[in-house]
């Protein structure tokens, strides 16, 4: 798409001048490319733009990312972004488990896993609009 642009933009630069009588004006301006591959940020629109501009932030809002690792414990609980009061989240206890324990997570409140022991605390996110 970015190489159909490049070819309206010379096809404006070009025609501009017989169009108007005079040099190229704002709209070939506008459309004119400084050379180059355009960048990801240079191009992306909508919810991929959002995405890069969190990242840039530092900020992963969409969960794109792994998780961090958290220690699990109730001073170091794990994570649990979200941008509703509640969650439902499902701790794989151990490595080789096949099952699965589901279990709310409340905001403001530290939920501990019957199983394992592992600690989950709820954090309010925000999703850019
Ligand atoms: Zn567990």
């Amino acid at each position: 798409m970015a190489a159909g642009l490049r070819l309206l933009a010379g096809a404006l630069q070009r025609a501009a001048p017989r169009l108007s009588g005079r040099a190229a004006g704002p709209l070939a301006v506008r459309f004119k490319s400084d050379g180059g591959v355009p960048t990801d940020e240079e191009q992306a629109t909508g919810l991929e733009r959002k995405i890069l501009e969190a990242d840039r932030r530092g900020e992963d809002p969409y969960s794109c990312y792994a998780p961090k690792k958290y220690a699990g414990t109730k001073e170091d609980p794990h994570l649990v972004p979200s941008t509703e009061d509640m969650r439902f989240v499902g701790c794989v206890c151990d490595e080789d488990t096949t099952y699965i324990n589901w279990f709310w997570v409340i905001k403001g409140k530290v939920h501990r896993c019957w199983e394992c022991g592992a600690h989950y605390k709820l954090v309010p996110q925000k999703i850019p609009h």
